[in-house]
Parts: C-alpha cells; sequence; structure tokens
C-alpha cells in the first residue's frame, strides 16, 4: 500500500469534521463491516460522522451495530467537508442519489477500496488489489490515525474479512488477512458472533428457494461452468428475497468439475444481476468488465438487461474466447 497516499488521506481525516462514509449498494460484509468500523473509529477520533449507503442493512448482518445508517443523504448535516467512500471504485456502484449531491458538493473525497479497474481518478485514493477486503485498509488507516480499537470497531471489520475472504478459504486470503484478523481478535473482535450469525441462521425459506435454484442448474463441462438462476416468480413464490439467495456462486464453485460459478438473479423484467467465481481459471474481472461490470479475478460482477437465453448464451460465448 502506498505509504503516501496514506499519510495524505489522513491529513485529511484529520483536517475535516464533518464526514459522510459511502459504500456500494446492495451492501455486503466488506461495505457495511469498513463502514462501520471506521465510523465508529472516526466518531472516537471526535469527528462528525454520517453513514450512508442507498439500502438497508440485510438481514444476515443485522448483528452489526447498523447505529447512525441512512438511506438518503436529504437529512445529512450540509457541512459535510470529506466524503469517504468505501469498498467501489465506480461512483455508480453508490447509486444515484449520492451521485446527484456530488454535483454540488464543493468538499473533499476519499476512496479507500481493492477492486480491479478503477473507474474513479483521484490522488485521495488507495486501490490495494492485494487486500483481501477493505476493512483490512480501513484498520490501516485507523492504525495510522492512532485511534484505539475496541469491540466497536474490530467486529465490524473483522466481519469484512471473513466475508470477502468466505472465513479464509477464498484464494485472496493471505497472511496479511489472518495477521491482522488475529489483532482484532485480540481488540475485542467476536468471531463467535460473527460465525455463529452467518452460518446457522438460515431459514427454512432458504431450502425451498435452493431447491428452485438447483432446478434451474445447468452444467457445461467443456467451459467447466456451473450456472444456476431464480427469478423474480421463485422468490415471490417462496416468499424469499435476494439474501436467501446470497452466496449460492461460491456454493457452485465446491464443486470439483466447476471452475466457473455463476448466479443470475431477476431483479425486474428483463433485468439480471450476475454473481460470478472462480478459483484462477479466467479473469472474472475482464468478464465483467465486458459486460458493463466490475470486481476482481476471482469474484465479479455485472447488470443485464435482455432476454435471460441471450445472457446465457453471451456468457458462454465470452468464456469459450477467454479460456
Ligand atoms: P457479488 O457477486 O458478491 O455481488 O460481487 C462480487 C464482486 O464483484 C464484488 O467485489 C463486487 O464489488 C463486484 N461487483 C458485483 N456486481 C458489480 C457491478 O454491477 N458492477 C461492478 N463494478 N462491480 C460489481
Ligand atoms: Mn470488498
Amino acid at each position: 500500500m502506498n505509504s503516501n497516499s496514506l499519510n495524505k488521506i489522513k491529513n485529511l481525516i484529520n483536517s475535516s469534521n464533518n464526514m459522510l462514509i459511502v459504500s456500494h449498494y446492495d451492501p455486503d460484509g466488506d461495505a457495511l463491516g469498513s463502514s462501520i468500523g471506521l465510523y465508529s473509529a472516526l466518531k472516537k477520533h471526535q469527528k462528525n460522522c454520517f453513514l450512508y449507503n442507498l439500502d438497508s442493512c440485510p438481514e444476515y448482518l443485522s448483528f452489526l451495530n447498523t447505529e447512525g445508517l441512512i438511506n438518503t443523504v436529504k437529512i445529512v448535516d450540509e457541512q459535510i467537508d470529506l466524503i469517504i467512500f468505501l469498498d467501489l471504485n465506480d461512483f455508480e456502484r453508490a447509486g444515484d442519489e449520492i451521485q446527484n449531491y456530488m454535483k454540488n458538493y464543493k468538499g473533499d473525497y476519499i476512496v479507500l477500496d481493492h477492486h480491479q479497474n478503477p473507474k474513479i481518478e483521484s490522488s485521495n485514493m488507495i486501490i490495494d488489489t492485494n487486500a483481501s477486503s477493505t476493512s483490512i485498509i480501513v484498520y490501516k488507516l485507523i492504525e495510522a490515525l492512532k485511534i484505539k480499537i475496541d469491540s466497536e470497531i474490530a467486529t465490524p471489520l473483522l466481519t469484512g474479512i471473513v466475508t470477502d475472504t468466505s472465513f479464509f478459504k477464498n484464494s485472496n486470503s493471505n497472511s496479511e488477512s489472518l495477521d491482522i484478523s488475529s489483532k482484532l481478535v485480540d481488540y475485542g473482535g467476536d468471531l463467535n458472533l460473527i460465525s455463529s450469525s452467518l452460518n446457522n441462521d438460515k431459514s427454512i425459506k432458504r431450502i425451498e428457494i435452493e431447491k428452485r435454484i438447483l432446478n434451474n442448474f445447468i452444467f457445461i463441462s467443456d467451459l467447466k461452468l456451473g450456472l444456476s438462476y431464480c427469478t423474480t416468480e421463485d422468490y415471490e413464490d417462496t416468499q424469499t428475497t435476494k439474501e436467501d439467495s446470497e452466496g449460492f456462486s461460491n456454493y457452485l464453485l465446491s464443486h470439483k468439475e466447476i471452475k466457473i460459478g455463476i448466479f443470475i438473479r431477476q431483479i425486474d423484467i428483463n433485468e439480471w444481476k450476475i454473481s460470478m467465481r472462480s478459483n484462477g481459471y479466467i479473469d472474472l474481472s475482464r468478464l465483467a468488465n465486458s459486460f458493463g461490470g466490475g470486481g476482481h479475478k476471482n469474484a465479479s460482477g455485472f447488470k443485464y438487461q435482455g432476454d435471460i437465453k441471450n445472457l446465457i448464451n453471451e456468457i458462454k460465448d465470452k468464456i469459450s474466447y477467454e479460456k
């Protein structure tokens, strides 16, 4: 990580008073974990802070203390002098509301992220693609700011690390993630709370939606591709939401013949959200970029408008070309 950028960002935080922390819509454990961890730390650092996300906290992360989390910038103090974007490198990922707010915004902004191919250009930005999660970068920033880490900071940051590494199973796990996690546990990070909340909290409804998704499963052996999808009708019939199908692309990858796991969920009529996982077989950030999305080599995503049959055909064509 570039120490010049870290120093610059540290100075910007020290010289600002009213901050807005923003992470990507459809927040995951790292988006909310890094945001809540930094929010708690900056509050302890005597800063006035707001926490914004276009969406609410998903049920499976409700064990995090989401005090202060808002879904509209309308109630934000107009005196914001620093916006901190976390876990995104494209303003589109923050949603329209904040992009409109930025049009008249005169203050500074910072970006801390770990995804490839940034679409934002700024000197106040740390993009560390070697960091397993944004929470790692936030941890280093909090250390640099000399803020004492307690359980309120440690538990959300630890959540970010374990969710983005799938409890150290993904190939982005490294000694740094283990080392910082160990320190976070020492500081009071509640690993038991995190693992019990994330692993043992599934509802029976989830089995019903999994049955539907498995029914739609397609395996294309020459591409080593396992793909499945879920329609809005499937969600409605089983009274489930997108949260109940969380992690399905990862699950597909747990079968040894599958090297690319793709899960598609319907958002609207002819609108789909695609979640992709691999383990080094092909570069999924390139594949997602070619559809206008983004992410990492082994985990990426995008949105698609059109017919699902065309989508699946396009995916198959592009994977044949990439591999
Ligand atoms: P997930 O499958 O968990 O939704 O996303 C996997 C990774 O791809 C995440 O790191 C996420 O930031 C990125 N990603 C997912 N969807 C999109 C998208 O629509 N646009 C961009 N730029 N990145 C995405
Ligand atoms: Mn992340």
